[in-house]
């Protein structure tokens, strides 16, 4: 799955600048082989890998990766913030208001239209991110049936 010149883990943080520790190059391949993890599953993906670490010390790396662009964010509105490692893309999220499992979705139409926005207010903008909610299929028929 690993093309050869993928750079590890260790060297995309090293390349954004920050400090390579264990615990970070755990919490990025947690991120990114997970699926819209929460803070708590990321937590247990990185104790996993390393040993005990904080929870603090999860959400000060969460922190340098999101800000450094090698993860992101994304906060439903009442559910708690999720990290990926798909980043720079664009996509958007579609939430289940039942169970609150979150799935990408590309970005509408072709490259990254919803950021032209229809009025700027004269901000220069670098990111939308749309979240559309509605019911999963498991959610839909646990409850017709
Ligand atoms: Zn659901
Ligand atoms: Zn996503």
């Amino acid at each position: 799955m690993i093309a050869p010149n993928t750079p590890t883990a260790a060297e995309e943080l090293r390349g954004a600048g920050l400090r390579v520790t264990a615990a970070r190059v755990a919490l990025l391949e947690t991120v990114r082989s997970g699926d819209h993890l929460d803070v708590e599953a990321i937590a247990s993906g990185v104790r996993d890998r390393v040993g005990h670490v904080s929870l603090q010390a999860v959400y000060e790396a969460l922190h340098a990766l999101t800000a450094a662009g090698l993860v992101r964010r994304i906060e439903p509105a009442g559910s708690p913030a999720r990290y990926e490692g798909r980043v720079g893309d664009n996509h958007h999220h579609i939430v289940c208001r039942s169970c609150g499992v979150v799935a990408d979705v590309d970005c509408a139409v072709g490259e990254a239209p919803c950021l032209t926005a229809s009025d700027t207010h004269g901000f220069t903008i670098d990111e939308a991110d749309v979240i559309y909610w509605g019911t999963c299929p498991e959610c839909s028929t646990a409850r017709t049936s």
